[in-house]
């Protein structure tokens, strides 16, 4: 236990557990994301594994170090908030990036930044970082999946649930990925894509205010092979074009693809009896609820 938890990480003891191969660093490189040699003091909170949804699609080792969130990563949130009522903009893009910054000062394992990760990992880890600074056992408003038409439900009640025991679905070992998808219906000749979800560094297009099709597209597109009807390969210079020209039937394939693998880590559900409503076909009965992300705020801020 004590070896698997590192309190106050130095660089030597990170060395160690490197050794031991309990967590690797990461052996790409960075190229977009400038790694912050992390601060460490000895009155640090000890920081603590977090397996992630997305198992070693991105960081090889399938787990990382996190900590609690300390008065410097509160800060954060407090001087987001304030930007956002003194600008009077309420753009969503704005807090989610002040929780990237939060995150990132909170992972602790040595060369992995918040951007690596695969934005399934998000959410999932952001709760964890929760439950360790203000305790797992939190009383939140969840909402009955009854219909509100029929049984007069989708009402809330409040529940004392644990954030450290939360529905996640985990990315299955064996998941094929990237995605290799053949656009059939598109163009006269074959072309093969190979797909990647999007990682927390390229989310901009898809949490943008306005949506840009195209970008997501691009971002998601990291191979495609084919041959041209003049007989020479295709390459990167085409995969612009080749986002634009595509016919729905296989960009369906595509969101399929999307809509697949946002099913893994990205929504956080819990199982439980949640609707006290006797009316409802629910009542006291087990369902799957959300976890409602902006309630754990209220509740902590
Ligand atoms: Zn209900």
């Amino acid at each position: 236990m004590s070896e698997k938890i590192l309190r106050n990480p130095t660089q030597e003891e990170l060395k160690l557990i490197k050794e031991k191969n309990i967590i690797k660093s990461t052996p790409k490189k960075k190229e977009n994301t400038e790694i912050k040699s992390k601060p460490t003091s000895i009155f640090e909170p000890k920081a603590e594994e977090f397996i992630l949804p997305s198992g070693n699609l991105e960081i090889p080792e399938g787990k990382i170090l996190v900590r609690r969130m300390t008065t410097i990563e509160e800060g954060i949130f407090q001087e987001t908030v304030a930007e956002m009522v003194k600008e009077k903009n309420l753009s969503s893009a704005l807090f989610l990036e002040s929780i990237n910054k939060v995150i990132d000062n909170c992972i602790k394992s040595s060369d992995v930044s918040v951007y690596d990760l695969s934005l399934i990992d998000k959410s999932p880890l952001f709760i964890f970082i929760l439950g360790l600074t203000y305790g797992f056992e939190q009383t939140l408003e969840l909402q009955c999946n009854g219909n509100e038409k029929i049984e007069g439900c989708k009402k809330t009640f409040a529940h004392k649930i644990n954030l450290g025991k939360l529905d996640i679905k985990y990315v299955p070992e064996d998941y094929e990925y990237p995605k290799i998808i053949s656009l059939e219906d598109s163009f006269d000749f074959p072309v093969k894509i190979e797909l990647v979800y999007p990682k927390i560094g390229d989310e901009a297009p898809f949490i943008s205010d306005t949506p840009d099709v195209l970008s997501q597209f691009l971002t998601m597109l990291k191979n495609a092979e084919g041959t041209l009807p003049d007989g020479n390969p295709i390459t990167e210079e085409h995969y612009e074009d080749i986002c634009i020209n595509m016919h729905p039937d296989d960009k369906d394939k595509i969101k399929k693809f999307i809509n697949d693998f946002s099913e893994f880590g990205s929504n956080v559900y819990i199982k439980k009896k949640v609707c006290k409503n006797p009316k409802c076909v629910w009542k006291e009965k087990r369902q799957k609820v959300l976890i409602p992300m902006e309630s754990i705020f209220l509740n902590v801020f």
